[in-house]
């Protein structure tokens, strides 16, 4: 392809709008434009880019036994009653009627639509398992639509859902799908893992989300320097090692800490470390006040917090001080467990802490030497703080780092949620109606591009992993109106060509500088250069893009060499 014959729009201020480094770069480098919130176009680059993810997850999906259909994106809201989602998907479902007053929406997600399709066609054991998968533009309504590709709420999804027959057949087909994933990310050329997840509402029986690290990556997450292991910090358990021999228990003693509220306070006041303090919060779970007990310099995860006390997390908030006063009579900063007439709930660190410090449940009044059981019980104590670097591999008891990642794929075993929603059955082998068992596995396509390029890019532009660039090499004639150089420079770029090797020629009427500069903007590979080391030595560079290092050779070789750097890697 010809620079000069491509809608390549680049841009050489960074445009105000966009926060993130990929949003920035992708915009700059004429990848996308955006039409309006969270809705952009794909142009030539960053459309080449889209389809090379594409073709790898096609590749690993069909290699795994998943068939590839296209289902429609607009679905009637019929379907969506039945599941029991028209009420509960909130306004991410952009709902629309049509002509007949026909209540529609646009599909961001299509268990319903699938669910609908196997329940009507397949009927027996026999035609079992399927595992069918679609790649399709997606409509969320995304309420802070952001980061470009990032989050959009027009994006392109890889959704694939599986109908098993067993458990065991489900729980097979999952672990199919986790292995795709796995040579998905890594064809991509990403640096990425795989954490368990929590299945949340979905109620899923178990899930993974597929994670690119990037500092810039909106979850945390905890991975082990020693092991495989890694979760969101939803699903990561702290481990409570065995309390040390207890140290002989005191008498519980009352001080005054006048004004002192706060943790940091409180602590410092008396001379003590966080760690030797139990702080008592308080949440509005469904409106109604629980009390949980933490160490002083632990936090709470409220996903953990949700999930014990049987909530979702929408309906779990922080009480203000005025919720705190009337459930308690106390003012907020002086609480503490003993007498509390709230449901309370502990943090299983407790139970490894002797003689700490508790809220007197009066203003300006701290207590010193508390002791869980002795002085006061919980109703609940289990796992339900934040877990920290200092916490230990819950599976090899290695040491973990808290570190950033962008979730690229999800994967869930979906259990029969839906198919007994929907009523999709099939007839087993002894001739009884089942409801299928269902697994779905989402990748965020546009997203794994934003992705690549949180994890791969310098001051001078993006860095594309091999597999994923729009072009494997950019050639740049640096001196168009130079008759031999451009001589070299088109028989260069017949040889690759014919080489199968993508090549996108620069055959601008630029300057060198400025084509340089665009070349390390978009990223591509490999950049050969014909210009002034041509016409005096005979000599063509090749530039690594990720290591900078460069190579000099004559005109005859380059052409082999290039292929060969190409097709290593
Ligand atoms: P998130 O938590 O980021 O909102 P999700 O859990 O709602 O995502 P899924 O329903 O699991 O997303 O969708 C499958 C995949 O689609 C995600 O792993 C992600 O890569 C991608 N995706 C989801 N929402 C968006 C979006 N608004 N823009 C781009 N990609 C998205
Ligand atoms: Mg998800």
């Amino acid at each position: 392809m010809l620079f000069s014959q491509l809608l390549i729009p680049t841009l050489k201020e960074t445009p105000s709008e966009a926060e993130v480094i990929s949003h920035q770069l992708l915009l700059r480098a004429g990848f996308i434009r955006k039409l309006s919130s969270g809705i952009y176009s794909y142009l030539p680059l960053g459309l080449a880019t889209i389809r090379k993810v594409e073709r790898i997850v096609r590749e690993e999906m069909n290699r795994a036994g998943a068939q590839e259909l296209l289902l429609p994106m607009v679905q009637p809201a019929d379907l969506w009653k039945e599941s029991g989602r028209w009420e509960k998907y909130g306004p991410e479902l952009l709902r629309f009627t049509d002509r007949h007053a026909r209540a529609s929406c646009l599909g961001p997600t299509h268990e319903e639509v699938i669910t609908d399709l196997i329940r009507l066609n397949v009927h027996s054991y026999r035609e079992l398992p399927l595992n069918l998968y679609q790649i399709q533009t997606k409509f969320r309504d995304e309420i802070r639509p952001r980061f470009g590709l990032m989050r959009g709420r027009e994006f392109i999804m890889k959704d694939g859902y599986s109908f098993d027959a067993t458990e065991d057949g489900a729980d097979a087909t999952y672990r199919k799908m986790h292995e795709a994933y796995h040579r998905i990310f890594s064809r991509c050329g990403l640096a990425f893992r795989a954490v368990e997840a929590d299945t949340g509402t979905i109620g899923g029986s178990f899930s993974h989300e597929f994670m690119v690290l990037a500092d810039t990556g909106e979850d945390t997450i905890v991975i082990c320097k020693e092991c495989e292991y890694a979760a969101n910090m939803e699903k990561a358990r702290c481990q409570t090692p065995p309390s040390p021999a207890a140290p002989p228990l005191l008498a519980i003693e009352k001080v005054e800490t006048p004004g002192k509220k706060k943790v940091a306070a409180v602590t410092e006041f008396l001379g003590i470390a966080p760690k030797e303090l139990v702080k008592t919060l308080v949440y509005m779970a469904e409106d109604k006040p629980v009390a949980v007990l933490l160490r002083g310099d632990h936090e709470v995860q409220t996903v953990k917090l949700a999930n014990a006390l049987g909530v979702h997390t929408d309906n779990l908030r922080l009480a203000e001080d005025k919720d705190i006063f009337d459930a308690t009579a106390t003012p907020s900063g002086y609480l503490g467990p003993i007498g509390l007439t709230i449901p309370v709930l502990a943090d299983s660190e407790l139970t490894r802490m002797h003689n700490f410090v508790i809220g007197a449940g009066e203003k300006n009044f701290h207590l010193l030497n508390a002791n869980l059981n002795r002085d006061f019980t919980p109703q609940t104590i289990t796992d339900l703080r934040q877990i920290t670097s200092e916490d230990r591999c819950p599976t090899c008891g290695g040491s973990l780092e808290l570190t950033r990642g962008i979730e690229v794929g999800h994967i869930f075993k979906l259990g029969t949620k839906y198919s007994e929603a929907l009523k999709a059955t099939f007839l087993d082998h002894q001739g009884t109606e089942q409801p299928f068992i269902m697994g779905c596995y989402g990748i965020g396509v546009s997203r794994t591009v934003a992705a690549a390029i949180e994890q791969n890019h310098d001051k001078d532009g993006m860095i594309f992993p091999l597999p994923i660039a729009p072009f494997q090499v950019i050639l740049l004639n640096l001196s168009p109106k130079d008759e031999a150089i451009t001589a070299a420079a088109d028989e260069l770029y017949d040889h690759l060509g014919k080489a199968g090797i993508e090549v996108l020629l620069d055959d601008r009427d630029e300057r060198p500088g400025s084509k340089f500069k665009d070349a390390d903007l978009l990223g591509i590979p490999y950049r050969v250069m014909v210009g002034k080391s041509f016409s005096e030595k005979g000599l063509v560079e090749i530039r690594d893009r990720s290591t900078g290092s460069t190579l000099s050779l004559p005109l005859a070789d380059a052409g082999s060499k290039i292929v060969a750097l190409v097709r290593n890697q």
